[in-house]
């Protein structure tokens, strides 16, 4: 017998008034940086539902950016977590080995490794440490300073990770002086091509720039590494054309350049492949020497991972580490993770893996979002592979619209399901990887009602 689809529950109007007051202590006590985009205040969860302390339960559709792969308070992970908290929380892993990272490590290199190719994995506590680690661990390697990554990136907040970032001015505005020795190189979004070219091509004509930088401007053998997001994130999650990565391994191999893939948005089977580069190609063509992981990889416990080519992580004894990198709890939770996404352990109603299952369902909201285009033509491009989808917003000029979009994204909210935005003019859809086909109805049915109110 087929039961009714759960949908938002909207008790009160938004915000309600234990979240209001909330809203207004932490107003009070909170930094100022803080981003405070809606007004909603989580209690609890469950699964892809949040509630508020009025009683309003949400669908959520970001997942905490991107990190909520299993939902909230899923049981396979609080079961992990508890186990762990009763036997010890911490000790510190860059002195003591702990069978539970051990073999954390030994899982996520599995992904990856191939015959005659082994890896290694540095464990950190967020993204920005993965890759302020990939760019110690670039430069230490192979003694040279200059790193290039790309336009509209993140890679993070901390001094190294915002100079490689390229999106918004607001990173950067009054912090400098940032890391020198940092290049930047737009990025092959096909929906926008950059340096002139086409959709098709805009993938070899960043190549040909940084063949051109090569050439007169930054010495090649200067370069230690490139870093790109194989899937840009923040930027607007866009999908690169299939021959860039090929042809950046191939440059790279040429000059001897570290390629380092920042996988922390894309990552972690939310693409429907354990990491997103996995998309383009067999995977000698597109191997990068390092990734960085985090975000989905413990749904929502803070642990990240550098993983490096064992002939790349060459640097000395002590020469790096973290007091709290790769503890035991979140550890705990990363492997409760990985069980869903590999389908060492089954979630109802998911199929053989959460992998597969943000395959499947991503490929069935992606096909519902794009038949939405005819309805709304200010949608100008809706793009992505798996649970990494992105909706553009347009004016009749085709130039992005921020201001629909954030109108948009208000009307969705409005009707009970958690959304962000990315990019100039993008809302990204990445909800958690339990989503079920109908609650990506749900979730589909809110965004026609509020777009259709837009106008
Ligand atoms: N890299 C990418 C691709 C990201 O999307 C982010 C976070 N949005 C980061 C790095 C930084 O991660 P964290 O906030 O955990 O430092």
């Amino acid at each position: 017998t087929a039961t009714k689809p759960r949908q938002p529950i909207l008790k009160t109007a938004l915000p309600g008034p234990k979240t209001k007051a909330i809203m207004d202590r932490d107003a009070q006590h909170l930094s100022t940086s803080y981003v405070r985009p809606y007004a909603f205040v989580p209690d609890h969860g469950e699964g892809v539902w949040l509630s508020d302390p009025d009683g309003n339960t949400m669908l959520d559709f970001f997942a905490g950016i991107a990190v909520s792969t299993t939902g909230h308070a899923h049981p396979h992970v609080v079961g992990a977590v508890q186990e762990q908290v009763t036997k010890f929380t911490h000790v510190c892993l860059s002195d003591y080995p702990q069978e539970i990272t051990t073999s954390l490590a030994e899982r996520l290199v599995k992904h990856v490794e191939r015959p005659g190719e082994k890896w290694r994995v540095f464990f950190g506590n967020s993204g920005a440490e993965a890759v302020e680690a990939a760019v110690k661990l670039a430069r230490n390697h192979t003694g040279r300073a200059h790193i290039i990554s790309t336009m509209g990136s993140f890679h993070g907040r901390t001094y190294g990770a915002i100079t490689l970032t390229g999106s918004k001015t607001k990173y950067k505005r009054g912090f400098g002086p940032l890391l020198p020795g940092v290049s930047h190189v737009p990025y092959p979004n096909p929906f926008r091509p950059p340096l002139g070219s086409t959709p098709e091509a805009c993938g070899q004509a960043v190549l040909n720039h940084i063949r051109e930088l090569f050439v007169g401007v930054i010495p090649a053998d200067e370069v230690a590494a490139i870093i790109v997001e194989p899937m840009q994130g923040e930027g607007g999650y866009i999908v690169p054309p299939a021959d860039f990565l090929p042809g950046l391994r191939a440059l790279c191999d040429e000059h001897g350049i570290m390629l380092i893939y920042d996988e922390v948005q894309a990552g972690m089977g939310r693409t429907g492949k354990m990491f997103s580069y996995q998309h383009f190609g067999i995977y000698g063509e597109v191997q990068p020497d390092m990734i960085t992981v985090a975000k989905g990889i413990a749904s929502g416990m803070p642990i990240s991972a550098l993983l490096a080519k064992e002939s790349v992580m060459t640097w000395p004894v002590g020469s790096h580490g973290s007091t709290y990198g790769g503890n035991p709890v979140a550890a705990a939770a990363a492997h409760a993770t990985l069980d869903l996404i590999e389908g060492v352990v089954k979630h109802p109603g998911c199929g053989e893996s959460l992998m597969r299952n943000a395959a499947d369902v991503g490929a069935y909201l992606l096909s519902e979002l794009k038949a939405m285009q005819s309805e709304f033509p200010f949608l100008g491009d809706v793009r992505g592979e798996g649970l990494f989808i992105g909706l553009e917003f347009v004016k009749p000029d085709g130039s992005p619209d921020g201001k629909l979009r954030d109108r948009a994204s208000t009307a969705i909210f409005e009707r009970g399901l958690l959304n962000l935005d990315c990019g100039e003019a993008v809302i990204r859809v990445s909800p958690p990887l339990i989503l079920t086909r109908e609650d990506a109805e749900t979730g589909l049915e809110i965004m026609r009602e509020a777009l259709r109110g837009l106008s």
